[in-house]
Formats: structure tokens, C-alpha cells, sequence
């Protein structure tokens, strides 16, 4: 027996998270499987909407062509960059509007965990490596930090945690023409964790406030190895790991301690704010009534013809220790990933997506996938699905794959999301549709 849904959504990153959140919201009862539990446990928490212009170039839909333009500085606005993207831009799909409606369910989604839907525009987060990283939306915990703030900074680095040299990040601010001064420093983490570089760890220690030893706790003794350092500054900046969960109760906490406002500057994998982002997604799935199988992927699938002689899925199968157990609905939800998120396979000839065998458009030639240089307009970055309006993934007629299939975010093609910081708001975008398109046709 196939346990039965309306809609089943396959994959639990920020697509599937959406496509579901949507699709319930449209009265579907949703059940969403994925392999890992999330992969927003490795983001950093920032939802990039469109951070870079995109000179859109003479290019078939094959792949090639256009790419983000970094020397053209960040937009301030990323609404007013879609118009600008490609024909075939997720974005330009599903419109401008589905871009401002993903970000409001994730607005509704998360609460007062992030800052940044009071405007329309871009905020500017200071990263671990110096740059200032153009973002719709960022975890309240940074938002003391934004380079729009003039206030002196100090940043604060761990000396085990050496993926964020904060005398050298603070070099880069200044050197990019910050509007505030800023210095760096790097301290011994206090207590048993000097040398422990696992920041889930130390994140854990601050907390719960652990005993540090000599009577002091973990916090009274990391505010007492930053005091020193402080001159005039008005603002310190942490690596993301300040707390597990109780992020804003520790903040305030240093922030007395050390007399002025605290924040936290996003850190690569894994990631704290990636982390409480997607604890706060999936209790937002329960609170919506989605039921959730994790731990498992989806391996295999069967169709059914409609009355017009066209394909329908009518179930997907996940393996577990050896037994394939069936999952039955009237819509499917593909939100799978991209490259890395093992939506998207490729051997040496092609590329391929990996659930459904939807069509991905690519260059015959192999050789064309990437140009020469990490940083140039690589085809491979913009593979992936093509969807139609409404999120159905096109066959290579331009005709709907599956009559009851949608996709999202990652495994979806047609944007480079790593140039545009884009990836995000595409999956918000592109979530929001599948998922509506989905509920609408249940
Ligand atoms: C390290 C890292 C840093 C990032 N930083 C940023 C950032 O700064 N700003 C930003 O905007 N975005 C960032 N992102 C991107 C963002 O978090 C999302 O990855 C992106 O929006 C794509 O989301 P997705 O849900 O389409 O894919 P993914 O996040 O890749 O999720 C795909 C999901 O599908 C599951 N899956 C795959 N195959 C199957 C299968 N066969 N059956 C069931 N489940 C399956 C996977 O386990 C996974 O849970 C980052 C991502 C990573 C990994």
C-alpha cells in the first residue's frame, strides 16, 4: 500500500522547504522526503535575492554566453535587475513577483529571526573573508553589523577557528572603502576549547555559558580577552557562533558585558545561522501540517498515461535497507538540488537530472561547458531543468515533462546563481510557483 498525499515534494533545502510551505498553504495536504535532513544546515543564512547585474549577451538557450558583472558593484535594488536577465532567468519565468512573494512566505516562515523585509533593497553583510556581500535578507544577528552602519567596528577571530582572520578581514573592509573604521583581532576561545576548531562546539560553550575556569564563565571571560582591545569602537563583530539557538540572549549578554552592540558575521560550513534557519523552517512545516519522511532518498518512479496520452507520475519509491516503499500523490514537487545538492548527476558525456530524467538543455560538446579561469561564465553553472510560467519542467519540445510534475530552485537552470548571488531568491521564487501550481491542480 502507497502512503497517499496530495502533493509530495522531493527534496528539504530552501526549494522544497518553500515548494511545501506553498502548496500547503493552497490547502494541499504535502508530504516532503529528502536524503539529508537539510542542506540549509551548510548555507550561510543569508537569502541573496540578485546581488550582481547580469549583461545579458546573444545566447541560445543551449547554454553560453551572459554572466553576472561584478565590476559593475552590487545592485541596490534586485527587483530592478530582473528585467535585465536573461530570457530564459528562473526569475524572468515566473516573474518579478513570485521573487517578492517567496520572500514574503520566507518573511512569514521565519519571524523575527530575520531582518531586512521593511524594504525592497539590498543589504550590505560584511563577510569572513572582508568583501561586502549585497543580501534581501539576513539573520537579526548580523543586522548590527551592516556596512551601511558608520559606527567603528572590531572583529573578533578565534585562533582555532582559522577560517576567519579578522585583522585581515578587517584590512580588506578598509582597503574597499567601508564608511566606519575597522580593526581585527584574534583571541584564545576561553576554557577547555583554546585549540577545538569544531564551531558547533564553541557555539554550544557560549550558550550554555559554561564554566570557564577561575570562577569565570565562558562569556565573562571572552568579554574580559576582547575589553583590552577595545579603543572607541562602537560595534564587535563575532564569527556566527554565538549560541546554539538562544543566539539573541547571548548577544545581549556580551553586549553588556562589553558596553557596546554585538553581532555576527556569516562563516562558512557549518554553519550556526544555516542551522537555526532550517530548525526554523521545518517547525514551520510542521506548524503547516506537512508530514516529512528524512534520512532517505527517492530512487525510483512510476507513470501512469492520463486520458490524453500524456504522462503522469504516480509514484516515487525511497529505499529503505532494501525495501521500496511507495509514495503515492496527485502532484510531485522536484526540488532536488543542483550539482551539489546531487539533484543534478553528470559522467563524461552529459548532464542529467537524477530523479525524474527531465530534459536538461546543454552544449553537444562537452569541451564547451566551461570556459577557461574559475571566475568566467561557465554553461555548467547555468544548467539545469527548464520550466515553463507556472514551474512544469519542459521536455526538449518545449512541451511539460510529466502532467502533474513542478520544479525548484537548485535543479532548475538558466541562472548562475553563484556570480548573480541569486540562489536563494530563485529557490524562494521558483518554490513559491512550484508549490502554488501544485496545490491549484490537486
Ligand atoms: C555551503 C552553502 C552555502 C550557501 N550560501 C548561500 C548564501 O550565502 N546565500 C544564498 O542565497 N544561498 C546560499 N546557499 C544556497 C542555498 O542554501 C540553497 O542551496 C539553494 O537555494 C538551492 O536550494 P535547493 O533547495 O534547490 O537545493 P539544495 O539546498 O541542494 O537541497 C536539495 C535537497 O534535496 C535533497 N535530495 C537530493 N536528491 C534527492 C533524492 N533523490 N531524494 C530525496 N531528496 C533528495 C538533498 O538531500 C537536499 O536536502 C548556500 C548553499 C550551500 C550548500
Amino acid at each position: 500500500m502507497a502512503i497517499e498525499s496530495d502533493v509530495v515534494v522531493v527534496g528539504g533545502g530552501l526549494a522544497g522547504a518553500t515548494a511545501a510551505l506553498s502548496a500547503a498553504r493552497g490547502g494541499a495536504h504535502v508530504h516532503l522526503i529528502s536524503a539529508n535532513e537539510s542542506t540549509l544546515r551548510q548555507a550561510s543564512g543569508l537569502i541573496d535575492a540578485l546581488g550582481y547585474p547580469v549583461a545579458d549577451a546573444d545566447r541560445g538557450a543551449e547554454g553560453g554566453g551572459a554572466g553576472a558583472d561584478a565590476a559593475a558593484g552590487p545592485l541596490a535594488d534586485p527587483f530592478a535587475g530582473v528585467d535585465d536577465l536573461p530570457a530564459d532567468h528562473p526569475y524572468r519565468l515566473v516573474g518579478a513577483d513570485a521573487l517578492r512573494k517567496g520572500l514574503g512566505l520566507f518573511d512569514d516562515a521565519v519571524g523575527d529571526l530575520y531582518r531586512g523585509g521593511h524594504t525592497d533593497r539590498n543589504a550590505l553583510v560584511a563577510t569572513t573573508s572582508g568583501r561586502a556581500k549585497p543580501t534581501a535578507r539576513y539573520p537579526r544577528s548580523m543586522a548590527p553589523g551592516l556596512v551601511s552602519d558608520e559606527r567603528s567596528t572590531l572583529l573578533v577571530g578565534f585562533e582555532a577557528a582559522t577560517d576567519f582572520d579578522a585583522p585581515l578581514a578587517a584590512e580588506r573592509l578598509s582597503a574597499a572603502g567601508v564608511p566606519f573604521d575597522v580593526d581585527g583581532v584574534t583571541v584564545a576561545f576561553p576554557g577547555e576549547y583554546r585549540a577545538d576548531a569544531a564551531v558547533t562546539r564553541l557555539a554550544h560553550a557560549l550558550e550554555r555559558d559554561e564554566d570557564a575556569g577561575g570562577d569565570r564563565t565562558t562569556r565573562q571571560r571572552l568579554a574580559d580577552r576582547v575589553r583590552p582591545h577595545l579603543d572607541d569602537d562602537e560595534r564587535v563583530g563575532f564569527p556566527a557562533i554565538l549560541g546554539d539557538s538562544h543566539v539573541e540572549e547571548v548577544r545581549a549578554d556580551l553586549s553588556e558585558r562589553l558596553g557596546v552592540e554585538v553581532f555576527e558575521v556569516p562563516t562558512g560550513p557549518p554553519s550556526l545561522p544555516g542551522i537555526r534557519l532550517s530548525d526554523r523552517l521545518f517547525e514551520a512545516l510542521d506548524d503547516a501540517g506537512v508530514s516529512m519522511t528524512t534520512g532517505t532518498p527517492v530512487v525510483d518512479f512510476e507513470t501512469e498515461e492520463d486520458g490524453a496520452g500524456d504522462d503522469r507520475i504516480d509514484r516515487v519509491f525511497i529505499d529503505r535497507n532494501g525495501a521500496r516503499i511507495p509514495y503515492a500523490a496527485e502532484q510531485f514537487v522536484l526540488a532536488t538540488g543542483g550539482l551539489v545538492g546531487k539533484g543534478l548527476g553528470s559522467d563524461r558525456e552529459r548532464a542529467t537530472e537524477a530523479v525524474f530524467g527531465c530534459h536538461v538543455p546543454q552544449p553537444d560538446d562537452r569541451m564547451e561547458w566551461s570556459e577557461g579561469g574559475a571566475f568566467a561564465d561557465h554553461a555548467f553553472a547555468r544548467f539545469g531543468v527548464r520550466i515553463d510560467g507556472r514551474g512544469r519542467p519542459l521536455d526538449a519540445d518545449r512541451a511539460p515533462e510529466f502532467g502533474n510534475l513542478t520544479a525548484a530552485g537548485g535543479v532548475v537552470g538558466g541562472a548562475d546563481v553563484a556570480r548573480e548571488k541569486s540562489a536563494s531568491g530563485v529557490s524562494l521564487a521558483t518554490g513559491l510557483v512550484a508549490g502554488r501550481t501544485a496545490a491549484e491542480e490537486v
